[in-house]
């Protein structure tokens, strides 16, 4: 079945065609670790995996991979605030991450790149740009010469010459202000980040970290590449203009962008102070799956406008179409699974393929085993975890219906911290799962749940 997805590099919707018959190499654009997440960034992250789940229920082997960035100025300052080496932050901020994935049901990808152990990369890449003219030494680092690449304009439809200074870096001697650093050289604030390098010690800038994780665990050329839409420019600007000065090819065929969420019409973000993290949802006693659907309900290159009203709505949607799964599993309805690729498989049509999902809920004509069996293919792409078994874990399995959606994602949260060793999350966990009156205890057969006896 062939998958349409909207390619910002040509503004239109194109039949996708990957370079390798069946197989799509995919790279991510990730988080820095030096806070949690926020539900914005974790939309973007929900829809990389739709995307993936889309590509396999189309029957193509994807090969995931998303980078973790672990040395910038953001985790310096931070680091520096709560006294603790760079490593520990991106340790922790990086485990909770992956609990916030396990809670919202994404698939961890195949590949999790950190920054600071492709540094060595970085540097032979940077050499290289040296070496061939497309980058410069100035005083405080070394710099690409935006001049020097061809295209630099196509994706983000900039128009250079109108564009006013937009990049402002600050060393005086740039060539020009749209070059951006490829190498900052070490400072004595720098925290303990500098690398050694044949140009000067230091430490990378942002851009180039993606541009040789994508090359080196996809390749020169990549299928996919993703993100949200404030990294068109100038992030994913630069890493073409990088990939294809260095590697003398085009960089990724297909960029998919996903766009924002929004609080009282602004974006959510850090720096404005107006989000919200799925810890919160969850405290609120919403269930991440609520999160996920509410997600769902809107289609990823528009933007979803959050309100709690919203996620209340998207729980009860949610609980009513989990009323429909039986018991018992019968055949798929062959032409509601057509219709469900059809509608996937244009754009990631979601909020259509969930309309389409209530409409085989209520289609009385079908029994209730096969009602159960379409909708659990349909939840292969959804993640939803409408079956218990598709719940992804044995502790969602067994606590299922019975202990409180918000309990139930605590403890998965605890689960994954637990599993990266990271005792004293895990036991802040603990104690937020008593406060609200549920026990739990590590048994050999895993985590057991009860209600907390308030008179012991
Ligand atoms: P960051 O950790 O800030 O680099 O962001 C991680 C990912 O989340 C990037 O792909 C961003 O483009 C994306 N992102 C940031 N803010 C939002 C938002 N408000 N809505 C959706 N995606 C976002
Ligand atoms: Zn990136």
């Amino acid at each position: 079945m062939d998958v349409t997805l909207f390619n910002t590099l040509t503004r239109s919707l194109e039949k996708f065609v990957p370079l390798h018959e069946r197989e799509v190499r995919m790279y991510h654009c990730g988080p820095t670790v030096y806070d949690f997440a926020h539900i914005g960034n974790l939309r973007t992250f929900i829809v990389n995996d739709i995307l993936r789940r889309t590509l396999e229920y189309a029957g193509y082997e994807v090969n995931q991979v998303m980078n973790i960035t672990d040395v910038d100025d953001k985790m310096i300052a931070r680091a520096r605030e709560e006294g603790v080496s760079i490593q520990t932050l991106a340790r922790e901020y990086t485990n909770f991450l992956l609990a916030d994935f396990k809670a919202l049901n994404i698939i961890t990808p195949h590949h999790l790149p950190r920054a600071t152990e492709h540094v060595g990369g970085m540097t032979v890449m940077i050499e290289k740009l040296l070496r061939d003219g497309f980058a410069y030494v100035a005083s405080d680092g070394v710099y690409f010469e935006v001049a020097k690449a061809k295209n630099y304009e196509t994706l983000a439809h900039l128009n250079l010459d109108a564009e006013t200074e937009a990049r402002v870096e600050s060393a005086r001697d740039k060539k020009s202000p749209r070059d951006f650093a490829l190498w900052k050289f070490e400072t004595s604030d720098d925290h303990n980040t500098a690398y050694d390098a044949s140009f000067g010690r230091g430490r990378p800038g942002w851009h180039i970290e993606c541009s040789e994780m994508a090359r080196d665990a996809l390749g020169e050329t990549i299928d996919i590449h993703t993100g949200g839409v404030d990294l068109i420019f100038p992030h994913h600007t630069n890493e073409i203009a990088q990939s294809e000065a260095a590697n003398g090819k085009p960089f990724v065929k297909v960029w998919v962008h996903t766009e924002f969420v929004m609080i009282d019409g602004q974006k959510m973000s850090k720096s404005l102070g107006n989000h919200t993290t799925l810890k919160t949802v969850v405290e609120k006693g919403f269930s991440p799956f609520a999160f996920r659907y509410f997600v769902l309900g809107a289609n990823y290159r528009s933007k979803l406008n959050f309100t709690w009203e919203g996620v209340e709505g998207a729980q009860t949607a949610l609980t009513r179409l989990e009323s429909h799964i039986g018991a018992d599993v019968g055949t798929i309805n062959a032409d509601y699974q057509k219709r469900f690729m059809e509608t996937i498989t244009a754009d990631l049509d979601t909020p259509r393929a969930l309309a389409l999902a209530w409409e085989v809920a209520k289609d009385n004509s079908l029994s209730i085993a096969d009602k159960t069996a379409t909708l659990l293919d349909f939840d292969r792409v959804f993640g939803l975890g409408l079956a218990s078994e598709s719940a992804d874990s044995r502790l969602g399995r067994r606590i299922k219906s019975v202990i409180p959606a918000n309990i139930e994602a605590l403890a998965r949260m605890r689960e994954a911290v637990r599993l990266a060793k990271n005792w004293a999350e895990s036991d802040k966990i603990r104690v937020e799962i008593n406060s609200l009156g549920w026990n739990i205890e590590d048994t050999d057969k895993g985590p057991k749940i009860s209600k907390l006896d308030r008179k012991q």
